[in-house]
């Protein structure tokens, strides 16, 4: 009898969302471990097709996690491993929505995934927010970190003090990353533009703001204690809380207090401060041509005074946002595709074929790993569909042609031999400095290092 034919299937967006679910959906022969056991979930041939509109893959991976936490971009071998298994393939440099649409897709493959990410800020809606020298957080962390969409971007660290809005881990990645010794960064993977901006960097005090109690504060624990780890640099909470923290019994006052207080308390001096301000929310960016301040107001002390910290960058590190994609639903409101189990959902019901996972559906929230169990919900939902026969009917291309129609639309496409040309290339030339890797960070120089385009689109199946 003749092999039934593979399920083709389009994940769109090469990050941890996008490579989990391409992963739970080529599985290993053996199967799953879930809870210990190891459970076989796909019975049927599966093909995957992994489409990122920048050269590279690796999402957050490459674009996001801090420089300085090498661990977690290591995260990137286990999606290679998933990007060698049969049936995988990358295919970058093509925007869904500007080169092909979401409906093209649809016609082509039997489902589409989209892992697409948050790829927008939060706005803080004060005035002044767009002061030059105002900035959102995704801003600054896609320049150090060299994605192509932020590479040319140019903060003043001309003042003695930066203000960083909120205090969820983003936030607690750019304080250290402001402050921690150039010839520690150099040691990372940080774009050459970053290092050199930040060799002349004359910041020396980074204060936090957060608009609740310490109790309450959006960073997780390694990132708090991180802090303490910084050279040279004392810890500080200033402002109404400031007694109580420093007065915090451990019992009974919780574990973010007991961290906080044996911060303030053996990190006391040193040339470079993190002052954590509580119970601070931004007013007024102040300033005529560049930022020049910040002007904060207690909260829960309605009627009081405000206050102006001096200081040339604000950042804006109050979360990311989901944007919307020409041709699927959005839900404006909470900045997520609406769905249900990862079935794309349209004024209530499911559209045939479409799903979701990671931030563009659940929002902007979880570490890495929290992506694994949200693809495997998604991926269980697509499966069922397919095994109740409910997916959209014909029309799915094969892997050759679906491969020249993409090539069609984007002639400079990418493919996982291309990246690892990148990847290896990125190596020598960090290699070179004594660095683990010297980003290439706009798309010319990405494209440019590889073979003469059409790059590497004869290959049809596998890699
Ligand atoms: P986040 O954790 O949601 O924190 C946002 C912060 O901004 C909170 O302190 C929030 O205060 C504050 N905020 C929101 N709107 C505000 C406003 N209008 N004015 C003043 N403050 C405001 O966001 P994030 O730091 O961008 O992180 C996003 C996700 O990525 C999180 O799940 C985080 O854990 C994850 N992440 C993880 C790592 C890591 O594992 N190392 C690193 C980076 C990011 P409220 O709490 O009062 O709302």
């Amino acid at each position: 009898m003749a092999e039934p034919r593979p399920l083709r299937v389009a994940i769109v967006g090469s990050g941890p969302a996008g490579l989990y679910a391409a992963g739970h959906l080529l599985e290993n022969p053996a199967g799953t471990f879930i809870k210990g056991r190891l459970v076989k979930q796909i019975t049927m041939p599966v093909e995957v097709d992994v489409i990122d509109r920048l050269p590279t893959p690796w999402g957050l991976i490459r674009g996001g996690v801090a420089p300085d936490h090498p661990d977690k971009k290591r995260m990137s071998r286990v999606f290679d491993a998933i990007a060698h298994r049969p049936g995988f393939r990358f295919i970058g440099n093509v925007s869904v929505g500007a080169s092909v649409s979401p409906a093209d897709l649809s016609a082509w493959y039997d489902a589409v995934i989209y892992a697409v990410g948050a790829e927008d800020e939060r706005r803080l809606a004060i005035p002044g927010e767009d002061l030059p020298g105002s900035h959102a957080a995704r801003q600054f962390v896609g320049w150090y970190n060299g994605h192509p969409d932020f590479s040319h971007l140019t903060f003043d660290l001309s003042s003695e003090r930066a203000v960083i809005i909120g205090n969820g881990n983003v936030a607690m990645d750019i304080a250290r990353i402001l402050l921690k010794p150039v010839d520690a960064l150099r040691q990372t993977d940080i774009a050459a533009h970053a290092l050199a901006a930040l060799a002349q960097s004359r910041v020396r005090e980074v204060v936090i703001l957060g608009r609740r109690g310490p109790e309450d504060a959006a960073f997780n624990f390694p990132e708090l204690e991180e802090l303490g780890e910084l050279p040279d640099t004392a810890i500080g909470v200033e402002g109404a809380e400031a007694e109580r923290v420093v007065l915090a019994s451990t019992p009974g006052h919780g574990p973010k207090m007991a961290a906080l207080k044996a911060l303030c308390t053996q990190r006391r001096s040193g040339h470079r401060k993190i002052i954590l301000r509580f119970h601070s929310a931004p007013v007024e960016v102040l300033g005529h041509h560049q930022v020049g301040g910040l002007r904060i107001a207690s909260t829960g002390n309605a009627g009081a005074e405000t206050e102006v910290l001096q200081t040339g960058l604000v950042l804006a590190a109050i979360g990311y946002r989901g944007k919307a994609l020409n041709g699927l639903p959005f839900d404006a409101r909470r900045g997520v595709i609406p769905n249900r189990d990862g079935r794309v959902i349209d004024e209530g019901q499911p559209v045939p074929g479409a799903y979701v996972t990671g931030w563009i559906g659940r929002g902007p929230q979880g570490i890495i790993g929290s992506n694994k169990k949200c693809a495997r919900d998604c991926v269980q939902s697509l499966i069922a569909d397919a095994d109740a026969g409910v997916l959209p009917a014909g029309g799915t291309l094969s892997a050759d042609a679906v491969l020249s129609k993409l090539t069609k639309h984007a002639p400079s496409l990418t493919r996982y031999t291309d990246w690892q040309h990148i990847d290896r290339q990125e190596q020598h030339d960090g290699a070179q400095l004594s660095r683990p890797r010297l980003k290439r960070t706009t798309l010319a120089e990405l494209l440019a290092c590889l073979p003469a385009p059409p790059f590497n689109v004869a290959e049809t199946a596998g890699q």
